[in-house]
């Protein structure tokens, strides 16, 4: 099954035609309940097997240690920014933690966690966001309580490639996954927490999965609201409020649909193919296209990159090529965030292989016509 349109919207994003076809059916009438999931309470017994059935898909898709816990809460990425401080900055006396600035959205939590404690920066906001400086320049504080990174920067489109959690001095690391969680294979037993909004590789909007190890939890200030207090959803297996019924059943149709595709070891490898074909036409295109991240840091799931003429942005060609994309080849949504300009394909889960071959085909004769 397919569509005629490719969407490269970086979030709410394109979900598996499949899983849509899948909630289609299912819309009115869930099962043998007659009852569609959106009408049905959140404390029935139809409705907990779609909620541990999707908790317990996130656990074997990511292989989840034991001593995590798996919430589904309200908020997004943005919730977090201020849940997180909220949590874990009493950890430790100094009420301090490590952030790296890596782009907006690192940048972002940074400003929000300032409400809460003190926030260190390991190094500099630099003035372009280009690169990940190596963790042994980083200047990390042993006295910290956390240590926060966003692993994908989708503005930015630079992503953490290494594992650097020996350089950590057992400071708790907390990752911003929202555009790259179960867009690859990870090892969540390096992570204190993990947060990720659904609406990009794995879900619609309105829920936020959080994986959080079991020592951090029942640490946090008194001011904190009790439905972002990690200890209180935990203790009431994310039904302390209404969730968001609806979303978590989405998301657990697409853990279904990761699973059926060959979980997390065959999405990967795709994911990276759909990355390399793309930066390919980059790299091979003479400067015509210029991605402006060092290539070890770049991201294999949202690609911004601009067109150039003699060697410089051009806004009037980005303009023209989005504007073929869309009208005569359906490639929709590939504007850069306006914060950086430029291009920017977001390619997600639910976009496949050969929606890639169709991006790149179309990049490469956008570049022969304009010569
Ligand atoms: N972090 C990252 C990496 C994101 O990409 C986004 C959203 N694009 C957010 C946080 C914010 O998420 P939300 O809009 O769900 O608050």
């Amino acid at each position: 099954p397919s569509r005629s349109i490719i969407n490269f919207s970086a979030g709410p994003s394109s979900l598996p035609y499949e899983v849509l076809e899948i909630a289609q059916r299912e819309l009115v009438a869930y099962g043998e309940t007659g009852l569609s999931v959106m009408e049905m309470s959140h404390r029935s017994a139809t409705f907990s097997k779609i909620i541990n059935n999707a908790e317990q898909l996130v656990r074997e898709l990511l292989n989840v240690p034991v001593n995590y816990s798996v919430l589904f809460l309200q908020g997004g990425g943005n919730g977090q920014f201020a849940c997180v401080p909220l949590n874990l900055m009493n950890l430790k006396p100094k009420k301090s933690a490590d952030y790296v600035l890596t782009g907006y959205w690192s940048e972002r939590a940074a400003n929000e966690a300032k409400k809460y404690g003190a926030v260190n920066l390991v190094f500099p906001k630099p003035e372009k966001y280009s690169r990940i400086p190596p963790v042994q320049e980083w200047n990390l504080d042993p006295e910290a309580s956390y240590v926060f990174v966003c692993d994908n920067e989708t503005i930015n489109g630079i992503e953490f490639q290494e594992d650097i959690t020996q350089a950590l001095n057992g400071v708790p690391l907390v990752a911003d996954c929202s555009s790259n969680l179960f867009s690859r294979q990870i090892d969540v037993s390096k992570y204190g927490l993990i947060f990720a909004g659904a609406q990009k590789n794995f879900g619609p909007s309105g829920v936020t999965l959080v994986i959080i190890r079991n020592d951090l939890i029942g640490h946090a200030a008194k001011e904190c609201p009790s439905i972002f207090d990690y200890k209180i959803q935990a203790g009431n297996n994310s039904l302390y409020q209404t969730p968001p019924t609806f979303s978590i059943y989405m998301c657990g149709l697409v853990f279904e649909w990761l699973k059926k595709h060959g979980g997390m070891e065959s999405i990967d490898k795709v994911n990276r193919m759909k990355a390399d074909a793309v930066y390919e036409v980059i790299d091979n295109s003479n400067g015509f296209y210029y991605s402006p991240i060092s290539p070890k840091d770049r991201s294999r799931v949202t690609i911004p990159f601009r067109l150039c003429v003699d060697g410089k942005p051009n806004e009037a060609l980005e303009k023209e090529f989005l504007s073929e994309a869309d009208k005569k080849n359906n490639l929709k949504e590939l504007k850069g965030h306006r914060s950086v300009g430029g291009i920017r394909a977001a390619i997600f889960n639910a976009i496949s292989l050969e929606e890639i071959e169709t991006l790149v085909f179309f990049m490469k004769d956008f570049q022969q016509l304009a010569k």
